[in-house]
């Protein structure tokens, strides 16, 4: 179970603000790692975990003024995530986008793309090379949106391949997985042989375009952040058997909405993240059986969730405190999380407006 802190709702400037912090400092212990929101991000990197009902947009806001957002949310519902994302990129203070990373071609990770290319500036589009699945119609259908907007010359392409180095001003963005093939070596102090490969479970090639997610590891002063796309669990063995080529990660942007057909045992126990971040939605992700592995992995501090997940029920959902969007009448609820370069860190819920310190380690 995720561990429970007390609730501080800090206001500087507040009229409450010195009252509650007595308050604070009689009834809650020293060691509470819930507080509002740190005012300092000079030097800091924001992520905004954008809620697209199930789909991925996540956008990272470098101390240089640097921009990454990777995937863009479904198509439809009058441009609602393409909407949600240029509200957090004001929030953030840009005006464009200097980069759209593109897992793959699925529509609830690049359909959104059409809607947001016609409310912001966007640099460039990076991808794994062309889709690869001509049998789904609604991954035709955003494919061929995709060529359209090329056509027109909305954005640069860019495709890359595993081991490239992302051009992001003011973080190190490795390609790990492209187009269905990983890293050939281990990355800088990883490639320890993994002793749980040995009787892990083996699993089918998966025949869609989730195995050919274009996954990338971000480093950030001390802080590895992992986001794989929806990379499926044939390809997770790749990366972390015999020997673990990724190495441990902080930050873990849950693969596949917390979907089964990633997130398998073996992966969790290689990369052993701090915090996970679940990009689900109330009915699509977060299977409890994915819920479990990660909740259990021996170094997690705390999993958080975009929202109830119906399927999970009691027993394999997070305390509310750790979810955006609970069950009843959606509201759109981001997270965000803020990266000092020391390796410290803090996860802010938009809904309570209340955010939880990680020190760095
Ligand atoms: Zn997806």
């Amino acid at each position: 179970m995720p561990r429970t802190g007390s609730f501080l709702r800090l206001r500087p400037g507040s009229l409450g603000f010195h009252m509650v912090s007595c308050a604070v400092l009689l009834f809650t212990p020293l060691s509470s790692a819930w507080a509002g929101p740190s005012l300092g991000r000079n030097n800091a990197l924001r992520i905004f975990f954008v809620d697209v009902e199930g789909g991925q947009a996540t956008l990272f806001v470098t101390p240089a003024g640097g921009s990454l957002l990777i995937d863009t949310g479904w198509p439809g519902n009058d441009g609602r995530d393409a909407d949600r994302i240029v509200a957090v990129a004001k929030k953030a203070g840009i005006r464009k986008i200097d980069d759209v990373l593109i897992t793959h071609f699925h529509n609830d990770h690049v359909g959104g793309l059409p809607q947001l290319v016609a409310r912001i500036p966007v640099g460039t589009v990076i991808d794994h090379g062309d889709n690869r699945e001509s049998t789904d119609r609604p991954t035709v259908q955003v494919w061929q949106a995709y060529q359209e907007l090329l056509a027109a010359k909305k954005f640069k392409r860019l495709t890359v391949k595993p081991g490239d180095r992302l051009p992001i001003r003011g973080i190190e963005a490795t390609v790990v997985s492209s187009d269905g093939a990983v890293i050939e070596h281990p990355l800088s102090g990883a490639g320890q042989e993994n002793a749980g490969c040995k009787n892990a479970e083996q699993f089918p090639a998966d025949q869609t375009e989730n195995l050919r997610s274009l996954g990338t590891i971000v480093s950030f002063g001390k802080l590895r952040i992992l986001d794989l796309g929806d990379l499926t669990r044939d390809k997770e063995m790749e990366l972390v058997c015999p020997n673990n080529k990724l190495g441990t990660i902080d930050i873990y942007i849950v693969s596949h909405h917390g979907w089964y057909q990633s997130n398998s045992p073996v992966f969790l126990n290689a990369i052993v993240p701090r915090v996970a971040i679940m990009d689900n939605g109330a009915t699509k992700g977060g299977t409890p059986s994915a819920w479990d592995i990660i909740e259990k992995s021996p170094r997690l501090e705390n999993l958080w969730q975009l929202h109830y997940s119906e399927e999970g029920g009691a027993a394999h959902n997070v305390a509310p405190d750790f979810i955006a969007n609970p069950e009843g009448p959606d509201a759109g609820n981001y997270l965000e999380l803020t990266a000092w370069p020391d390796g410290s860190f803090e996860v802010f819920n938009s809904r309570t407006q209340n955010a939880r310190r990680y020190s760095a380690h």
